[in-house]
C-alpha cells in the first residue's frame, strides 16, 4: 500500500498504463540566421495555439467550460508578449536555437512561480512546465502521448498528469489516476474531480513502482493505493465502490428540493467558488447561490493587478449566472503566505499575523481597494451581490470600507452608473478577535459569514502547516465551538443574518449542532451541496438542540468528538 494525496473521490479497480515522458533532448547551439530561427519559433507557437484550441474545444463540449479553462489559460499565457517577448528577444541576443531560449525563459518563470509558497502559484509553475513540455514536442517533432486510446479499466500513472494529457481522457476506459505531484487543488485534480475518475496524487515514485498492467486499486477516497492487491482486498474494494455510487445516485432525491430539517426549518445552502465560471457549477450542483467567491484567484492568475473593468465583467459574470440568487464576493484577502509577485509584497516573520486582507487593501486605496469596490458596485446592478470583508479584527476596519462604498456610491450617482443602492457589506467572522467582539462587530455589519478555516487556526493560535502542532487544529475544539456559538448568537440578537463558509460548514457532525445555534446560510463545496442538504433532512429541530445544548458542556475535543460520532445519523 501506498500513500497519497486524495484528490478525487471514489474507488477504482485496474490495470496500470504508465505514460511514457517523450524525450525531449535538444543541444543548445548558437544560430546565424536569427530571423529564421524567430520564425521557427512563431510556427511551432501557432501549431500550439490551434491544437490547445482545439483540446480546449474539446473540454468544453465533453467536460465543461471551467475545465476547458486551465488550457485557455495556457493560450493567455503564451499570448501574452512578457513570455514570447522575453523568448524572442533571447534568440536575437543570445542567437540561440528556439529550443534554448523557449526553455530557458519557461524554466525561469516556472522557477518564479513555485518559489512561492501557495499551491495556486505551484500550479502557475506545472502549467509553464506543461506549456514547455508541448512546445519542445512541436520543435522537436516529438509526437504526444494520446491518453484516448487506453483500453478500458485503465489506472493512469504518470509523474504529473498535465491538462493537455488530460484532454484526451475517456472516463469509460479510465478508472484511475496516480501521479507523483499535485494537490488537492492542482488542475488534474479539479479535471480528475469533474470527469468523476478517483485520483491519489503526491505518492513517492509511483512511476518508477508500477509497471505496464499491473493491477492496482486507486481509493481517491482516503487517498492509498494497492499494488498487487490481494482478492481479499479488492472484494472489499469491488463493494467499497457499489456503496459508494449507491449513495451518489441517493443524493440525486435531493435535487431540487429545499434545504430543510425534518422538522421543516429551511436555511440557505450555497456554494463556494474562486473563478465566476465556478457560478455554474454551483448551479449543476443544485446550489442556492454563492456564499463566498475568494476573488484572490482573479489576481493571482494575473500578471498585473486586474482592472476595475476587467473585475467588473467576471464579477458581472457571477452575478448574471445566479440570476435572482445571492453571490457574497470577499475582497481580496492577499498578503502574508499568499504572496503576489506583482503586488511587492515583503515576506514577513509571521504572515498570518501580518500585512493581509483588509488590513492590506485599507494601505493600499488608491491602486487596490477602491478599483475592486467600485467593480462590485458597479456588477451589483447586474444581480444580488453582497461585499464580504475579510480578516476584520476591529471596529474601524468595518467601518473604513462601509465609509469607502458610501463615497464610491456618490461617485457612481454622480456620473449616472447604476448599482444595487441597499447593497450588503459583511463580515467575515474568522480571528479570534471577531469572536470575542462580535456583538460589537453586528451592530456595523450587514451580515456575517463565519470562516472557520482561519477561526480555528487563530483561536488555538496554531498554524496549519506545522505538523507538531496539528493536533489543536479542530473545529471540534470547545474553544473554538464556542467562539461559532458567540457569533451566531450575536448576530441573531441584531437581527444580521449569519452564514458559515468555511469547511465545517459541510461536515454531517456539525450540520445539525449549527442548524440548532440557528445558522441561517451554510456555503460548502458545489460538491459538498447535495450531501448537506440531505444531513440537514436528517434532523429534527428538537433532536439537534438536544446536541448543540449538550456539545458545549464538554471540557476537551475528544469528548466532543466521541459524543458527535455516537449522535451522528
Ligand atoms: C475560512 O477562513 O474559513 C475561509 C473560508 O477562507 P479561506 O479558506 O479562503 O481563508
Ligand atoms: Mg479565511
Amino acid at each position: 500500500m501506498k500513500k497519497g494525496i486524495g484528490a478525487s473521490q471514489g474507488y477504482g479497480i485496474g490495470q496500470v498504463v504508465v505514460i511514457k515522458e517523450a524525450n525531449l533532448d535538444f543541444k543548445t547551439v548558437t544560430v546565424s540566421d536569427v530571423e529564421a530561427e524567430k520564425k521557427r519559433f512563431q510556427d511551432a507557437l501557432d501549431v500550439f495555439m490551434e491544437k490547445t484550441q482545439a483540446m480546449a474545444d474539446d473540454i468544453k463540449a465533453r467536460i465543461g467550460e471551467k475545465e476547458a479553462e486551465i488550457l485557455e489559460g495556457h493560450i493567455l499565457m503564451m499570448q501574452d508578449p512578457e513570455m514570447t517577448g522575453q523568448i524572442e528577444g533571447s534568440i536575437e541576443s543570445e542567437c540561440i536555437n528556439a529550443e534554448a531560449a523557449l526553455s530557458n525563459v519557461c524554466d525561469m518563470f516556472a522557477q518564479m512561480f513555485a518559489s512561492i509558497p501557495d499551491e495556486m502559484f505551484q500550479q502557475r509553475a506545472t502549467d509553464v512546465n506543461d506549456i514547455k513540455t508541448r512546445m519542445l514536442m512541436i520543435l522537436l517533432g516529438e509526437e504526444e502521448t494520446d491518453i484516448s486510446a487506453v483500453p478500458a479499466g485503465t489506472v493512469l500513472v504518470a509523474t504529473d498528469l498535465t491538462p493537455s494529457m488530460t484532454a484526451g481522457i475517456n472516463p469509460a476506459n479510465v478508472v484511475g489516476i496516480l501521479t507523483e505531484v499535485g494537490g488537492k487543488t492542482s488542475h488534474s485534480a479539479i479535471l480528475a474531480r469533474a470527469l468523476e475518475i478517483p485520483a491519489v496524487l503526491s505518492i513517492d515514485n509511483i512511476v518508477s513502482t508500477v509497471t505496464d498492467g499491473q493491477r492496482v486499486i486507486v481509493d481517491g477516497t482516503d487517498g492509498v493505493v494497492y499494488l498487487n492487491p490481494s482478492n481479499d482486498t479488492v472484494e472489499t474494494y469491488i463493494k467499497k465502490r457499489v456503496a459508494y455510487l449507491n449513495d451518489k445516485k441517493l443524493l440525486e432525491k435531493f435535487r431540487g428540493l429545499p434545504s430543510q430539517m425534518a422538522s421543516g426549518e429551511v436555511v440557505e445552502l450555497v456554494g463556494n467558488i474562486g473563478t465566476p465560471q465556478e457560478a455554474v457549477k454551483v448551479l449543476e450542483c443544485d446550489g442556492e447561490g454563492v456564499g463566498l467567491f475568494r476573488t484572490e484567484f482573479l489576481f493571482m492568475d494575473a500578471i498585473s493587478i486586474p482592472t476595475e473593468e476587467e473585475q467588473f465583467q467576471a464579477y458581472k459574470m457571477a452575478a448574471e449566472t445566479l440570476a435572482d440568487k445571492p453571490v457574497i464576493i470577499r475582497t481580496l484577502d492577499i498578503g502574508g503566505d499568499k504572496a503576489i509577485p506583482y503586488l511587492g509584497l515583503e515576506t514577513e516573520e509571521n504572515p498570518f499575523l501580518g500585512y493581509r486582507a483588509v488590513r492590506f487593501c485599507l494601505d493600499r486605496k488608491e491602486d487596490i481597494y477602491k478599483p475592486q469596490l467600485r467593480a462590485l458596485l458597479r456588477a451589483s446592478a447586474f444581480g444580488k451581490i453582497r461585499i464580504m470583508v475579510p480578516l476584520v479584527t476591529c471596529v474601524e476596519e468595518i467601518r473604513e470600507v462601509k465609509a469607502m462604498v458610501a463615497e464610491i456610491k456618490a461617485d457612481l450617482d454622480a456620473q449616472g452608473i447604476a448599482y444595487d443602492k441597499d447593497i450588503k457589506v459583511g463580515i467575515m467572522t474568522e480571528t479570534a478577535a471577531s469572536a470575542v467582539l462580535a456583538d460589537v462587530l453586528a451592530k456595523e455589519a450587514d451580515f456575517f459569514s463565519i470562516g472557520t478555516n482561519d477561526l480555528t487556526g487563530y483561536t488555538m493560535a496554531v498554524d496549519r502547516g506545522n505538523a507538531k502542532v496539528a493536533y489543536l487544529y479542530s473545529a471540534y475544539q470547545p474553544a473554538v465551538l464556542r467562539s461559532i456559538h458567540r457569533i451566531i448568537e450575536c448576530g441573531k440578537k441584531e437581527g444580521i443574518m449569519v452564514g458559515m463558509c468555511g469547511e465545517a460548514a459541510a461536515d454531517p457532525m456539525l450540520v445539525p449542532v449549527l442548524l440548532a445555534w440557528g445558522l441561517d446560510e451554510f456555503s460548502v463545496s458545489p460538491t459538498s451541496i447535495l450531501a448537506t442538504r440531505k444531513v440537514m433532512s436528517q434532523w429534527t429541530m428538537e433532536e439537534a438542540k438536544e446536541v448543540a445544548d449538550k456539545v458545549l458542556t464538554f471540557a476537551t475535543e475528544a469528548e466532543v468528538v466521541e459524543y458527535l460520532k455516537s449522535v451522528a445519523k
